[in-house]
């Protein structure tokens, strides 16, 4: 609904996709008819971010799924601020569940890298979400309080940062969260921010909503009022199915 600015879309191509596939789905989304007030972002794999961000349209943006916590140097398998800026990156993609819980990344050294890409004039799409356990807990707000303030620690302004919210349990798994369900939860982040930074920053920072978003669901998701675009997976991949969800704005 994007109560708060431009409703914004990405699509988390993750770890897939080859030279050939990747070549496909950047023609489709060359020739796809996406809505003008919807801000779109794809973010492939590094290596192949310079080739994407050279043939696709400048109607798109594009992000990295990570970045390091400062300059390059010798840093081993890491890829830098600087380094995505050369090749024409305007995003990255920080606080993945899958960062978090497959590699292990903690709020804190999340919080770095965040604080490093924003100084540094990159845009932020800060994920947060609870796990099944702790929903079932009772705890969702508590963790995604808590997540939401290690970036607020850290960040040198919210003018940069997306929020998106992803409950761990319905990424990549066909559940997605109900409508009620994920309203209810970008209400209470969109309340913390107010009661902890500001009234500004609380109405004008997007906060999207990811996990198991596709065609058919966008549509109702949507609709509710906190909820101002997506962070997309799976269905990202398929440049039709991905451009329905951009159209999705109400
Ligand atoms: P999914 O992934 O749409 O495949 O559930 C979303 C995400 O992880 O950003």
């Amino acid at each position: 609904m994007a109560a708060s600015g431009k409703f914004f879309v990405g699509g988390n191509w993750k770890c897939n996709g080859t030279k050939d596939s990747i070549t496909k789905l950047v023609a489709d989304l060359n020739s796809a008819k996406l809505e003008s007030d919807v801000d779109v972002v794809v973010s492939p794999p590094f290596v192949y971010l310079d080739m994407v961000s050279s043939s696709l349209t400048d109607r798109i943006e594009v992000s990295a799924q990570n970045s390091w916590i400062g300059k390059g140097g010798a840093f081993t398998g890491e890829i830098s601020v600087e380094q995505l800026k050369d090749i024409g990156c305007k995003w990255v993609i920080l606080g993945h569940s899958e960062r978090r819980h497959i590699i292990g990344e903690d709020d804190q050294f999340i919080g770095k890298k965040a604080a490093y890409a924003l100084n540094e004039g990159l845009g932020v799409i800060a994920c947060i979400g609870e796990l099944l356990e702790e929903r079932e807990a009772g705890k969702t707000f508590d963790v995604c309080f808590q997540q939401v303030k290690a970036f607020a620690d850290v960040v040198p302004s919210w003018d940069n940062v997306v929020i998106a919210y992803e409950p761990v349990w319905a990424i990549g798994t066909g559940k997605v969260a109900t409508p009620q369900q994920a309203q209810e939860v970008h209400v209470a982040v969109r309340d913390w921010l107010k009661k902890n930074i500001s009234e500004e920053v609380a109405s004008k920072t997007r906060i999207i909503y990811g996990g198991s978003v596709n065609g058919s669901n966008c549509g109702e998701l949507a609709k509710q009022e906190d909820i101002d675009g997506f962070l997309v997976g799976g269905a990202s991949l398929k440049g039709p199915e991905f451009a329905t969800i951009v159209n999705s704005v109400t």
